[in-house]
């Protein structure tokens, strides 16, 4: 199971300003199978529920949250209840953070910040931003960029291979095992960051002898930061056209040219990649191919996350 910490509003506890939540089914339903949830509310532990509205407001470069009605400076009750927070989720083993959109404490690049009155542009939230310091290279979306299926498709991802990479980590004991996992994301580490990908390649031949723990620091350093890129559909095609080439041989020419006919779709946005995955998969099968069938880019999370059936999802 994935231990994910999440905005408890996200989660439907009714502990925002007015004693609502906002259940994100999303989250609580499909990632529920799969994930246990670390809820957090800093406003919640600092101001107690139901309480007055925050902003943000920049006064001298510097952040101070002012409650909307009373106008009173907030900051140091925030900052402690954030910290504590903080601490809370670092205590756990995370494979990704969720985060509220647009609240001052919880919003990925969405949270309004005021100078005075006035409106001064979108940023993180205060909480938001104390996450991404802590942890780099780690898989941080709010929800409501999940609702576009690549952003959501890019995550889920990453939380799943991250979820892999802390169970290597943890259970590794011989070089082969860190062969094998390179050899796995061969493929979707090639859809995320060609040279990244060529460099972990480098590092499992380990020329320079290191030892296994050193080199496993080192291999899965680099895995996290490249995982954590956007895929493209340029990329993708091109890593779809190179398993293909893993088996051209054996293919009549009709599945062939059924399958660069899928491909070109897939470019185009006439079809999902799911469909271009399930006819790799199925001719993986029938040939027998299982340097294919092992790879995680077929199979990067459970089917029924089914992440990867709209067009839009090329994008
Ligand atoms: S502080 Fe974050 S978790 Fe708490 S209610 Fe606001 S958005 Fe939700």
């Amino acid at each position: 199971m994935l231990k994910i910490a999440v905005s408890a509003c996200l989660l439907g506890e009714q502990i925002r300003y007015d004693k609502t939540g906002q259940r994100d089914r999303f989250i609580t339903d499909k990632l529920g199978k799969y994930a246990s949830f670390i809820p957090f509310c800093p406003e919640h532990l600092a101001f107690g529920t139901p309480r007055e509205t925050i902003r943000i407001v920049l006064e001298n470069k510097h952040k101070k949250v002012i409650t909307v009605f009373s106008k009173a400076d907030v900051t140091e009750a925030m900052n402690r209840a954030m910290e504590h927070e903080l601490e809370k989720i670092k205590k756990e083993e995370l494979c990704g953070i969720i985060l509220k959109s647009k609240s001052p404490s919880c919003g990925l690049g969405s949270t309004k910040y005021y100078l005075k009155e006035m409106s001064e542009g979108k940023k993180d939230g205060l909480f938001a931003t104390l996450c991404k310091e802590h942890f780099a290279d780690f898989p941080i979306e709010e929800e409501a960029r999940l609702l576009d299926p690549w952003l959501r498709e890019n995550f889920v991802m990453q939380l799943f291979a991250y979820h892999d990479a802390l169970n290597l980590q943890k259970h590794i004991r011989t070089m082969n095992e860190l062969v094998s996992f390179h050899t796995a994301y061969k493929f979707l580490l090639q859809s995320k960051h060609e040279g990244n990908y060529r460099l972990l390649g480098k590092i499992v031949a380990n020329h320079e002898k290191k030892n296994l723990s050193e080199l496993t620091q080192e291999y899965l350093t680099l895995f996290k930061k490249t995982i954590a890129h956007k895929s493209t559909i340029a990329k993708t095609v091109n890593v779809l056209q190179h398993m293909v080439g893993f088996f051209k041989k054996e293919l009549t020419s009709v599945e062939k040219q059924a399958l660069h006919m899928q491909i070109e779709e897939f470019r185009d946005e006439i079809v999902p990649l799911i469909a271009v995955m399930n006819t790799i998969e199925f001719l993986a099968k029938k040939y027998d191919i299982h340097y294919l069938l092992g790879q995680k880019f077929l199979n990067p999370y459970p089917k029924d996350l089914a992440l990867r059936s709209t067009i839009q999802e090329g994008k």
